[in-house]
């Protein structure tokens, strides 16, 4: 009998990550809601950064990223020695577990947390550890009540996706404060940009005084640039070393060095499109929320919309109305919120197309099932 090759235990425990639909069948100009992208899309500059490549693209990147880490550094007053960029943020993240826990250890993160920390954990090898979350949000409490000598790390998305909650300051620094020293706090601000309350605090102070706190951040959300893959994180001096000994020595591309840099430095464009992302978000969110929908309060550029129970009204049915008009919203049984659908803030006129389905899919007699 011959004998196949069996990967490391937990690997087939992994369920591939799948991503949000491209399309509705049918429609050409589908609405994407599906991937929390930017509605504006990336800056001109970025768009030019990228094209003028072209000719050189028989050289390879700089692997130290050093400009892009110097222009994060002066744009958010951190040192760039303690940058490290990735292939997305999601390579950060990974590496992190693979670097930090493998068997025997556990990784702590949120009932509706981030998936990529489930795939990161059980591709290190080490076990998942789901600490309940209170009305969709981290319950710090929670999260400490669940750590034990074998925790390794803690993922944080703040906010989170899908539920698109935080915690304020003085939560994570109490978080922080809660675990033991070799614990490693990861804080996933991919949303950082599109937040604007107050009391939010993307972890920037704690990464850059805490030796067992990193932050990650990406350029896929906020500016756009989800195609080219490209994340960072800033973190204690001995956390950096470890990830540049195990990052892939060209992991951050030429292509999107480039862009982000040319992103970087258009902080108008970011401006523009968190105005316009917060005025669509806050609109349809009451708009939802007068169709006696549940909306959860929202810092991203994404809605979590709960809907009845019955069959007629239920998420599915909700989905299917919506990609029959062209709308293709994200469902989230992956999560545990399968009577939710999450539904990315686009722009003004999409944003319209979102509201005015909803009400016609709510005002539609409940009892004719999905076919409506
Ligand atoms: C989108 C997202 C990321 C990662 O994005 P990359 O494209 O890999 O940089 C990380 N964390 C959260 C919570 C996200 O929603």
């Amino acid at each position: 009998m011959p004998v196949a090759p069996v990967p490391r235990p937990g690997i087939m425990e992994i369920s591939p990550y799948v991503g949000g639909r491209a399309s509705a069948e049918g429609h050409s100009n589908t609405i994407k809601l599906s991937s929390n992208e930017s509605a504006l899309g990336p800056s001109p500059k970025a768009q030019a950064a990228y094209r003028e490549l072209g000719p050189t693209l028989h050289r390879y990147p700089d692997g130290g990223a050093s400009e892009l880490r110097g222009a994060l550094g002066a744009l958010h007053g951190i040192e760039a020695e303690r940058i490290v960029c990735g292939n997305g943020s999601d390579e950060l993240l990974q590496l992190l577990a693979r670097a930090y826990a493998g068997p025997g250890d556990e990784v702590i993160y949120t009932r509706h947390g981030f998936l990529v920390y489930p795939l990161a954990t059980l591709s290190a090898g080490a076990t998942p550890v789901v600490a309940p979350e209170t009305d969709c949000t981290a319950d710090v409490d929670a999260i400490l009540a669940k750590v034990t000598e074998r925790t390794r790390l803690v993922f944080l998305a703040n906010p989170n996706n899908p539920t698109g909650t935080y915690i304020p300051k003085g939560a994570l620094r109490r978080l922080w404060g809660g675990l033991p020293e070799h614990v490693v706090l990861v804080i996933d601000a991919a949303y950082a940009e599109y937040v604007s309350a107050a009391d939010y605090d993307p972890g920037l102070d704690l990464a850059g005084r805490a030796p067992n706190v990193v932050m990650t951040r990406t350029f896929s959300k906020a500016y756009g640039l989800a195609a080219l893959r490209l994340g960072w994180l800033y973190g204690p001096p001995a956390i950096v070393d470890v990830l540049h000994r195990i990052r892939g020595p060209f992991n951050a591309n030429g292509a999107a060095l480039a862009a982000a840099l040319a992103a970087l430095g258009d902080q108008d464009h970011i401006a523009r499109t968190c105005r316009l992302n917060e005025s669509c978000r806050d609109a349809l969110a009451a708009r939802l929320g007068a169709l006696g929908l549940g909306v959860v309060p929202s810092v991203c550029n994404f809605l979590l919309v709960r809907f009845p129970a019955d069959p007629g009204r239920d998420a599915a049915a909700a989905d299917r109305f919506l990609t029959e008009r062209g709308i293709v919203a994200r469902r989230l049984e992956p999560y545990h919120l399968a009577d939710c659908l999450r539904i990315g803030i686009g722009l003004e006129e999409e944003t319209e197309a979102v509201g005015r389905a909803l009400e016609q899919f709510m005002a539609a007699p409940a009892d004719s099932g999905g076919e409506r």
